[in-house]
């Protein structure tokens, strides 16, 4: 069969989609390629029909284990003859699929990145005959992007042993740095690069300051998504059984999903979230990769992820049908506090405690822009775009502020409180003294006989809370240690003592449509 005649008689589909065709016409001649797609982009097709075609078995490696009994189930709904090898079967499941395996009995052969490691799977490859190899979630090989497995680095080795094997390596995501890396990483030296508009239009996106993320959460689902399916991300197991049990009491159909949960409740979930409308998932990033639901109407993240990296993948499973969806994001001080303690405390090197700030700088860059959020999104992926209407930022343009002595008032104190050389003091103790609070652990420490008790009564707590996030975010001050000190940069000293300006974005009201008819 031609590559357009399975497009349409095993999968159904009536034309190829964007790119496809020229990556498979590219792949079934024996090219290399390397494919940067958006999630729903339509990646699979790509190399299950030069797998169709071509003579032999296509090998795919993926890291998403859970996901490859059901990959192979709706394959073989579909008449293709697919089997899988991986950590979770039975010996004999095993010897069953390597029989097909050699025998040419399967057009697809999926299988875990360390299963390739080892020599005895390297042997049975060699006794079979290969049409291609397919590297899905590419990205994990790249040490720089957010996604690592090292596991992924000995797939370098394909190319030594099979030379004659055609590699389609494919991911969603890819900055320039990534992309390269992969190539590199890979031994992808003549391979062809398709890369794909990443602009997903149809996904509204919206960062809101975080001041009380539940209720910023509930009025959100209620006045925009009430009957919708899904996605609310949470840093933690904790948060995520937390808020599935907040949105069950407030009337959602909320399920959990953590890697914390045992594999029957995760797998069950999982499926009622695919198969059933109307369902929020509330879970860690452990949900969402390699699941293929169109019609997920909101992607809610009530913390800051770590990297634009992890946030467009994981924005970019809502609206997967085309249809109008949100990416919504509340973020606050204490996020940045929070992941820069939790960089501080990682294990690792240096470089890659910089590769994790870094990440984290390119995240909050997005958070605290005034300019259209797409437009820095897309412009992170090396994409141009223009402002495009369809984002907070766009629908209601932010305003910017002189925030220069604010700024200084803030380091002013962090100074005074680094004079106490034993006491470690964080961005609340900080923001009571601004505004001239005379709290229990205010008095305590004398800190109402300090010349900058008092002096911020311009702005109210959150005002002060956006003024330390968005210090916190640019790398004017930092935090340190186990109390979350605030300390100073080497950028600080440039806004006390050489008056450099700062501007800030100014957090939006919050909203009080009732008080605010009443003022009029
Ligand atoms: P990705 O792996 O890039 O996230 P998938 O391969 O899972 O995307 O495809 C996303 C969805 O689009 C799937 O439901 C798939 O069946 C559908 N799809 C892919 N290609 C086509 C096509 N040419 N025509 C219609 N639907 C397609
Ligand atoms: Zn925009």
């Amino acid at each position: 069969m031609t590559s357009r005649e399975v497009l349409r008689k095993v999968f159904g589909y009536e034309s190829f989609r964007g790119e496809q065709q020229e990556i498979v016409d590219h792949v079934v001649a024996g090219g290399d390629a390397l494919v940067l797609m958006p999630t729903g982009g339509g990646k699979s097709l790509c190399y299950q029909i030069p797998a169709l075609v071509r003579d032999g078995v296509g090998v795919v490696v993926s890291p998403l284990i859970a996901l490859m009994q059901d990959q192979v189930d709706a394959l073989q709904n579909l008449g293709v003859r697919a089997g899988f090898l991986n950590s979770t079967q039975f010996p004999d499941e095993r010897s069953m699929v390597e029989a097909q395996f050699l025998h040419g009995e399967i057009d697809l052969l999926y299988l875990a990145p360390e299963r390739l490691r080892t020599e005895q799977t390297a042997r049975l490859l060699d006794r079979g005959k290969i049409s291609l190899f397919a590297i899905d979630e590419a990205h994990c090989v790249s040490q720089w992007g957010h996604d690592f497995r090292p596991e992924y680095l000995a797939l370098s080795q394909l190319h030594e042993r099979w030379p004659d094997v055609p590699r389609i390596a494919l991911t969603a995501t890819a900055t320039k740095a990534t992309h390269a890396e992969i190539a590199q990483r890979l031994g992808l030296t003549d391979a062809r690069h398709f890369v794909s508009d990443f602009d997903r239009p149809n996904i509204q996106y919206r960062i809101v300051p975080k001041n009380d993320p539940r209720k910023q959460l509930l009025d959100f689902l209620r006045t925009e998504h009430a009957d919708d399916s899904g996605i609310v991300y949470c840093l933690s197991r904790n948060s995520v059984e937390k808020y599935a049990q907040f949105l069950s009491d407030n009337g959602f159909t909320a399920l959990p999903y953590h890697a914390g949960l045992d594999a029957g409740t995760r797998a069950r979930n999982q499926s009622r979230f695919l198969r059933e409308d109307g369902l929020v998932m509330v879970a860690t990033i452990a949900f969402g990769m390699g699941i293929d639901k169109p019609d997920v109407r909101f992607v809610a993240h009530v913390d800051l992820p770590k990297s634009v990296e992890g946030y467009y993948q994981e924005t970019g499973r809502a609206g997967r049908d085309g249809l109008p969806s949100t990416a919504w994001l509340a973020y606050g001080l204490q996020d940045v506090v929070q992941q820069r303690k939790m960089i501080d405390d990682s294990e690792g090197d240096q470089a890659h405690r910089r590769k994790l700030m870094h990440h984290l700088d390119a995240m909050l860059a997005l958070c605290e822009t005034v300019e259209c959020r797409r437009v820095r999104l897309l412009d992170y992926f090396g994409q141009s775009a223009s402002p495009c209407g369809n984002c907070d930022t766009c629908l209601a343009p932010p305003e910017t502020w002189d925030a220069t002595v604010p700024a200084q008032k803030v380091l002013s104190t962090v100074v005074r409180l680094r004079k106490e050389r034993r006491q470690k003091f964080g961005a609340g103790q900080t923001i009571d003294i601004l505004l001239g609070r005379r709290t229990a652990k205010v008095l305590q420490h004398d800190h109402d006989t300090l010349s900058v008790f008092g002096i911020g009564t311009e702005l109210d707590e959150a005002g002060w809370r956006g003024v330390v996030r968005q210090l916190l975010a640019n790398n004017l001050i930092a935090v340190e240690g186990e109390y979350s000190t605030l300390v100073l940069t080497p950028d600080s000293e440039e806004v006390l003592f050489k008056a450099r300006k700062v501007s800030m974005r100014r957090d939006p009201e919050r909203v009080r449509p009732a008080k605010a008819a009443k003022a009029k």
